[in-house]
């Protein structure tokens, strides 16, 4: 195990984790239907991406018709 040859002061450690900060998601809206959805991602609702659809969206899923 690697072991640290000096003390790191409340300064130093204190400094690093000033960089540590989460910072928030930046949606934004979609063109179709107007959800919040992530930049350059396909939306999550409607599946569209730059004005075309790209995935499919399916309503409702039927899981007693697998296990039948
Ligand atoms: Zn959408």
């Amino acid at each position: 195990m690697a072991v640290q040859q000096n003390k790191v002061s409340k300064s130093r450690r204190n400094m690093r984790r000033s960089h540590d900060a989460l910072v928030a998601a930046n949606p934004n809206e979609c063109p179709n239907c107007g959800e919040l959805k992530r930049p350059h991602h396909v939306c999550g609702s409607c599946g569209h991406y730059d004005d075309r659809q790209v995935v499919a969206v399916s309503d409702a899923v039927d899981l007693d018709e697998d296990a039948a």
